[in-house]
């Protein structure tokens, strides 16, 4: 094999970052287990146990029950079956944001579900009046997001679990980013601050676990049944994940990192991404840019195109939003001295950019 895998030095679009030293170690450890068959591999079994005792903790959820999924994306699918399992309707639908991630998209695919997409405010949080307005006798689920993946914003929380119990829905919070840095914060995001059923929450992105590890939690054991099915030639007798083999690297990996970094770890590491996200926000707004205020370690400006495509050109790995906003996450790979040598590179580029073309005549 030739290729190697590319370094972080550039990357300041992905939601994904260098492991922690433990969580490295802990994955090559357990390269070899899979925790979907827990009668045969007992050991990364039981740290499971302990991955969501941990995350719990984080969630503010006293008794913790949820499994370590491949990420986000498997978290969101399994959060709206339990919520159609759980619904009495045969035509359920689900009143998400605009700015929910597209795999809950995948989910009212796979499931059959009528997806319901309210608009967010000028602040990039939901719209309480459109989901008010949306919802029925059929919402299996209303879904919140904490910590959106273009402008890392925070759904009002609270009020949507209000709304969503009072008409016979579940809430789903989805905070597969956001997770690791919302306990830091004074948002009111989980199972502690609000009728909060089911959650995403992904130690293999701000947690600092190898991909992959993702998160689910759900506020009562009994949830997961919604998803078990028989498991006839394993010796344990049923199953709630999406996927049978699984990766126990990913869970060894998230226990390792949980247990080296929360809270402390966690805390500093969130004060220096903000701070980051703070100094790059300054940067862009004194050079004439619209930005997108940075709530979490996210930053959103308007960069025109061609600049984009020349920084892109430099290397740097960036990505737009939906409406074409350049988008920096500040994950713990992401130092200030990259964001000054991105910030150098955009004023090169910049320059270089709006040099008039030179006419013919
Ligand atoms: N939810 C949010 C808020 C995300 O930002 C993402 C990915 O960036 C996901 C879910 C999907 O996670 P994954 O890519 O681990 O499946």
């Amino acid at each position: 094999m030739q290729i190697e895998p590319q370094a972080f030095d550039r990357v300041l679009s992905s939601m994904c970052t260098d492991p922690h030293p433990a969580a490295r170690d802990a994955a090559e450890q357990f390269l070899a287990t899979n925790p979907g068959d827990p009668g045969t591999y007992p050991n990364v079994a039981a740290l499971e146990d302990d991955a969501i005792a941990l995350l719990g903790e984080i969630a503010g959820l006293d008794d913790p029950a949820g499994y370590i999924t491949s990420g986000g994306t498997e978290a969101n699918i399994q959060a709206v079956r339990i919520a159609r399992e759980r619904a009495d309707t045969r035509s359920p639908n689900v009143v998400m944001p605009e700015s929910g991630h597209f795999s809950f998209r995948k989910a009212a695919d796979l499931l059959g579900v009528e997806l319901r997409v309210v608009p967010t405010d000028d602040r990039h949080r939901v719209d309480l009046e459109a989901v008010r307005a949306s919802v029925d006798d059929d919402t299996a689920l209303v879904i919140g997001v904490a910590g959106t993946t273009e402008y890392g914003r925070v759904d009002p929380i609270p009020e949507l679990g209000e709304i969503a119990h009072a008409a016979g829905a579940m809430l789903h919070v989805d905070a597969a980013w956001g997770g690791f840095v919302l306990p830091f914060t004074d948002h009111e995001w989980h199972f502690g601050h609000a009728a909060v059923d089911t959650m995403a929450i992904d130690p293999h992105k701000m947690g600092q676990a190898a991909v992959p590890a993702g998160g689910l939690l759900v506020r009562s054991p009994a949830l997961l049944d919604e998803l078990a099915v028989d498991t006839p030639y394993l010796e344990s007798t049923s199953q709630a994940t999406l996927t049978g083999t699984r990766s126990g690297a990913g869970v060894a990996s998230a226990v390792a990192a949980m247990e080296a970094l929360w809270p402390e770890g966690y805390r500093s590491q969130y004060v220096r991404s903000q701070n980051n996200a703070t100094w790059l926000a300054d940067a862009l707004e004194k050079r004439g840019y619209r930005v997108v205020d940075p709530v979490l370690p996210l930053v959103a400006a308007d960069v025109p195109r061609s600049t984009f495509d020349a920084l892109r050109g430099a290397g740097w790995r960036i990505s737009r939003t939906a409406t074409g906003e350049l988008r920096i996450v500040c994950m713990p790979h992401v130092s200030r001295e990259m964001l000054a040598s991105f910030i150098g590179d955009l004023d090169r580029l910049e320059v270089r950019a709006s040099v008039p073309v030179a006419s013919d005549d």
